[in-house]
């Protein structure tokens, strides 16, 4: 099951679980579509795997199973790439 992390990894922006603008790879790493579009280029700084946009979970599953409340920053692999 999907973590649905709460925020991107590059500029901290929230990333609700029924946000369009979430994209992530295969491990999940998650970031904002601006971030992927400008700086990654689709491409994951942890990884090098692609970057997907996120399925969004219905509202009425969230219940069952709610989005991770674990924030990941990690704005170190962001500015790399170049
Ligand atoms: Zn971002
Ligand atoms: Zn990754």
């Amino acid at each position: 099951m999907l973590q649905l992390r709460p925020g991107c990894e590059c500029c901290d922006r929230d990333l609700p679980p029924d946000s369009t603008e979430a994209r992530i790879c295969t491990f999940e790493c998650t970031f904002c579509a601006e971030c992927v579009d400008n700086i990654l280029r689709g491409v994951c700084p942890n990884c090098g795997g692609e970057l997907v946009r996120r399925p969004i979970r219905p509202a009425g599953l969230l219940v069952k199973y709610p989005a991770s409340s674990e924030r990941v920053h990690k704005p170190e692999g962001c500015r790399q790439s170049a």
